[in-house]
């Protein structure tokens, strides 16, 4: 059977229709945006997430530039993502959401990942 492969949309790599996450650059969103706070996908361009309303553009915490909730800032490439602490998750969490998008736990405020 034929393994469908498509480009990884953040760093190009050929990527399985199927992952769960790019082996290339380890995005977990591989084939287009996702909205980090409830998942859905999303465009580059829209203004607002269509299911839960969020602004889709973001000062960049390192830079104070607009970007779009993607996992690097459009401008300096400082990563925007930090982990979720409860160390049987630690899955890779956009920095302004509040609640882990795995486990549900609370995520507090800090100190980013280069
Ligand atoms: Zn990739
Ligand atoms: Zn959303
Ligand atoms: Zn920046
Ligand atoms: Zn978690």
């Amino acid at each position: 059977m034929a393994t469908y492969q498509q480009p990884c949309v953040h760093c190009g790599a050929m990527t399985e229709r199927d992952a769960r996450a790019c082996p290339s650059c380890g995005s977990m969103s591989p084939f287009g945006y996702l909205c980090p706070t409830c998942l859905r996908p999303i465009q580059k361009g829209k203004a607002l997430c269509a299911g839960c309303g969020r602004p889709l553009y973001v000062p960049c915490p390192a830079c104070g530039a607009s970007t779009f909730v993607q996992e690097n800032c459009e401008h300096c490439n400082a990563s925007l993502m930090v982990y979720c602490q409860n160390k049987r998750c630690g899955i890779r969490q956009f920095f302004q959401n509040t609640r882990c998008t795995a486990c549900g736990k609370k995520i507090k405020a800090v100190k980013q990942d280069k």
